[in-house]
């Protein structure tokens, strides 16, 4: 086995590039013009290559891999197989699930950007760092489209690998999981492998919805599909109207078709300048809204809604695709949050009325956003090509983000399991593993990601593939 070679001197230099050839001559060197750089806590570079999107858990690493290419991941995992250290990977940080301490070597894609565009077979090949910012801009460019989700900040893999839930596609094409045609992995062995339906099928199956768990992905290849219209955008509510909006919402919402795609939240909008009148430091009800089919039906089908009550606000409209992070305005930059999940088979009277007293206007709940997204049309199908992805019969999510630092966790721990109690009697008892965050990390949480022979095939491949639980530092599947 290879060990990267590392001198104190050329760490305090600012990081050691590890290229193949410099490992091999067994010396790292400043100046190499590519390869990995490996950086420790206290060298110039690692506060900037542990940050994250969460920053209520940034990694503390003992060895960081800044990688470049599939071959620096292939060493690095090599490397830790040796020393017997558990190995995570950072893309952007908007997932952070089981602490990375010292003992970990945590890979860094950041890097490995690449984003390929096969007009032609309509496939997309993105590298293990690509966000769906840049990727969609490159479909875009290409008329096509991918099943991103609702910000352009989040990593492709890493959401891919959890199912991937398109908030404006997902109801028409089903998870982004289930178009994806070709993985490339290192895996505990420190081999680099291209993964497919036909290559290894149960390493496929298990890839596609259970995350890092199997190995670190370098690339990945999937589906694209040409662009339909887009009719969307946000309307916003008045909270005190929170009752009229959920209850015309929950009954609107099993009227619609596959192209309708909605979700609503109950946001409490922070009292600051950048928030504009008359939603500054207003508990809201925000219907979000994506219509992919024809334009000439997008106003009658809304209608219902916009009657609900007066809105405060009321963007719904045609749109440019480009324009779709609108419809979610989801954060841009870094944020401390904490957050819980369920999935949720009906949204009853009984459910919608739950959900007020726990979160509404005369709740005390200082949590900042409870979202209920629709899912159903081909969420519920099956995919051709059989995967983790599971708890394909719920009917929605349930998502809540209580943004706030350490010096709040208590408060808004306590609300976010308050609201997850009040919703039990409806839950399914699964949740949706991208929607999982500190919080839901132990073995019984992640049991609930998925379907219990799922969970089973999972175990007997985590078995075959990665005995010695290398890749530990997610939502760990374990006995
Ligand atoms: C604001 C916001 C909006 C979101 N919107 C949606 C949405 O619309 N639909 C949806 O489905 N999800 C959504 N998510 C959840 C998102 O899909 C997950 O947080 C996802 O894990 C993010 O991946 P990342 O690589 O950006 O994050 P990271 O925190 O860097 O990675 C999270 C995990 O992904 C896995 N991972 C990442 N890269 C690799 C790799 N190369 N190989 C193997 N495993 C890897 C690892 O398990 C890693 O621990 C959203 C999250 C946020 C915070």
């Amino acid at each position: 086995m290879r060990h990267l070679p590392v001198s104190r001197r050329a760490l305090l230099g600012g990081g050691v590039a590890l290229g193949t050839a410099a490992l091999l001559a067994g010396c790292g060197t400043e100046t190499a013009p590519a390869g990995a750089r490996l950086l420790r806590p206290g060298d110039p570079g690692y506060d900037a290559a542990v940050s994250s999107f969460n920053l209520n858990q940034i990694p503390r690493p003992g060895t960081v891999v800044q990688a470049r290419t599939a071959d620096d991941v292939r060493t690095a995992v090599g490397d830790a197989a040796a020393r017997r250290a558990p190995v995570g990977v950072l893309a952007t940080g908007h997932q952070p699930s089981s602490p990375i301490g010292e003992d970990a070597v945590l890979i860094t894609t950041r890097a490995m950007r690449g984003v390929t565009i096969n007009a032609g077979r309509r496939v997309a090949r993105v590298e293990a760092g690509a966000l769906w910012g840049h990727t969609l801009t490159a479909a875009l460019q290409q008329q096509l489209v991918p099943l991103h989700g609702s910000t352009g900040t989040v990593g492709v893999v890493g959401y891919t690998l959890g199912g991937g839930l398109s908030p404006l596609l997902g109801r028409v094409h089903g998870y982004a999981a289930d178009h994806v045609l070709a993985i490339d992995v290192v895996g505990a062995d420190g081999e680099l492998r291209t993964v497919t339906a036909s290559s290894d099928p149960e390493l496929f199956f298990g890839l596609r919805g259970g995350k890092s768990n199997f190995g670190i992905v370098t690339a990945m290849e999937f589906g694209l599909f040409p662009v339909p219209p887009l009719y969307g955008g946000a309307i916003m509510f008045d909270g005190a109207d929170g009752a009229r909006v959920l209850h015309t919402y929950r009954e609107w919402v099993r009227t619609v078709p596959e192209t309708m795609s909605s979700s609503v939240a109950l946001l409490r909008l922070p009292d600051l300048p950048q928030v504009p009148e008359p939603l500054r430091g207003k508990l809201v009800a925000n219907v979000r809204i994506a219509f992919t089919g024809p334009a000439s039906e997008a106003a009658a089908l809304i209608a219902p809604l916009r009657a609900a009550a007066t809105p405060l606000r009321d963007q719904v409209a045609q749109m440019p695709w480009s324009g779709y992070a609108a419809i979610h305005s989801d954060p841009t930059s870094p944020t401390p949050a904490y957050e819980r999940t369920a999935l949720l088979r009906d949204l009853s009277e009984d459910a919608v009325d739950a959900l007020l007293a726990a979160a509404g206007p005369d709740a005390p709940a200082p949590v900042t956003a409870v979202e209920i997204r629709h899912l159903g049309g081909a969420l519920a199908r099956p995919p051709q090509a059989e995967s983790a992805v599971s708890h394909r019969d719920a009917a929605f999510t349930l998502f809540i983000a209580g943004v706030g630092g350490p010096e709040q966790a208590g408060s808004l721990k306590e609300a976010a399991a308050g609201i997850v109690r009040a919703m039990q009697p409806w839950s399914t008892g699964g949740m949706y593993v991208n929607f999982m965050n500190t919080d839901d990390t132990s073995p019984e949480s992640v049991r609930q990601a998925y379907r219990p022979e799922v969970y089973g095939r999972l175990l007997a491949l985590k078995k075959r593939v990665d005995p010695d639980n290398m890749f530990r530092l997610n939502h760990n599947i374990v006995d």
